[in-house]
């Protein structure tokens, strides 16, 4: 019996990974699961899964929490504390999958127990980079990556020394206006920007991906998973999302992962390591899907890339800076009080108006986040 803690199981990512878990009755106990306010849909996990302890990060939500855990000898918990504190709970695996900063703090405090994090949460290793991974040395934890793409790279490099590493290529799927003209992308709505051609995912990554930025992240959290140089990094189109990326050797191969656009495979990668599992997803039928194609990305309709890549040449608490413009513009863009192409025109506004002290601690990464997110919130009331 493996021990498991899920931190953002409401979601996306926290819904495939309890769904491979269902599938395994017997071998896996729940310890921690987490949610930011369904009180209900975290409530009805708990239950479903016997798990040890419910948090709701937003504690105004607790008392609805435990009233509908009454009875079950399941805790409930609520706030950023009680987050933290059971993200600190001793488990075999972790799965890191709240979306954006918000996940930092808990992620660090599992880091903290040395054990091992399958990462989803892209954005906290985006924002917290050398705090993060000085953290996973010091502490002995292992990462592995669940993000398909660093999945897949992770899965490439297996047995290599990086040191042979020529380049790593990044695929993109270019999101739902990959084939939109700039002045398409200026009307492009955020009912459009969520429904994504082949992966369905929460919004927040879902206009991630129709921007670019997710890749852009992505670039960033692959600079800090497998340390080769910037120039190394590369991305391309590959619209059909059945190569997930790719790692080319000196010696002129060039490895790749293949599989359906179906996070199940990615976390089973991570839940099982360094063993496989079973994933109820049909297998790949290449001769029915007949086409791979690929192409190179266009920056000047999607500079969120360029974005990206600048900030991670700059280093320091520039990534974070722009994770957090980033979240603030992505919410400003769903709740319709910012156009499509406004997103990246604010990261790049943020990033050249605010250049903070590299962090050199979590707290420190947390104050940029927040003051990033006041800069970036004064500038929308200025638009
Ligand atoms: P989602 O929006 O579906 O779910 C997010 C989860 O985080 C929910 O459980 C939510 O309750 C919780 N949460 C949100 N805000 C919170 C806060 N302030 N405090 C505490 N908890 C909070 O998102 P998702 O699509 O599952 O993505 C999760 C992470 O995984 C993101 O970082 C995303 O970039 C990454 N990721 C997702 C996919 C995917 O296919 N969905 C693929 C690769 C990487
Ligand atoms: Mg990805």
């Amino acid at each position: 019996m493996r021990t498991i803690s899920i931190l953002g199981a409401t979601g996306s990512i926290g819904a495939s990974t309890l769904d491979l878990i269902r599938r395994e009755p017997g071998k896996w106990r729940v310890v921690a699961l987490t949610a930011n306010g369904n009180a209900v849909e975290l409530a009805r996990l708990a239950r479903e899964f016997s798990a040890e302890v419910a948090v709701i990060a937003d504690e105004v939500r607790l008392p609805e929490l435990r009233e509908l855990l009454a009875g079950t000898g399941i805790e409930a918990a609520g706030g950023a504390g009680a987050l933290v504190a059971a993200a600190a709970r001793p488990v075999d695996i972790t799965m890191a999958a709240i979306v954006g900063c918000a996940g930092l703090a808990p992620t660090m405090a599992a880091i903290e127990q040395g054990g091992t994090i399958g990462l989803a949460n892209k954005e906290a290793l985006v924002s917290a980079g050398e705090v993060m991974t000085a953290a996973v040395g010091r502490h002995g934890a292992t990462l592995l990556p669940v993000d398909s793409e660093h999945n897949a790279i992770f899965q490439c490099l297996a047995g290599n020394d990086l040191a042979n590493v020529r380049s790593i290529t990044l695929t993109a799927s270019g999101g739902p206006f990959r084939d939109w003209t700039a002045e398409q992308l200026v009307h492009a709505t955020p009912e459009q920007a969520v429904r994504h051609p082949n992966w369905s995912m929460g919004a927040k990554i879902s206009v991630d991906s129709a921007t670019m930025m997710n890749k852009g992240l992505e670039l960033i959290e692959a600079h800090h998973l497998f340390p080769v140089s910037l120039d190394a990094l590369r991305i391309i189109i590959h619209p059909q999302s059945i190569v997930h990326s790719m790692v080319e050797y000196r010696d002129g191969s060039t490895l790749a992962q293949l599989g359906p656009s179906d996070m199940r495979v990615p976390i089973a990668s991570a839940l099982a390591w360094p063993r496989r599992m079973d994933t109820p997803c049909a297998p790949l039928d290449l001769a029915a899907i007949g086409e791979l194609t690929f192409r190179a990305p266009d920056e000047t309709r999607f500079p969120a890339t360029r974005l990206a890549r600048q900030a991670a040449e700059a280093g320091g608490a520039m990534p974070a800076v722009l994770n957090a413009a980033n979240e603030v513009a992505v919410e400003a863009f769903l709740a319709g009080q910012i156009g499509f192409t406004s997103i990246a025109a604010m990261v790049e506004d943020v990033l050249s108006c605010y250049t903070p002290r590299a962090p050199a601690s979590l707290a420190d990464v947390i104050a940029v986040d927040a003051e990033t997110r006041i800069k970036a919130r004064s500038l929308l009331e200025l638009a």
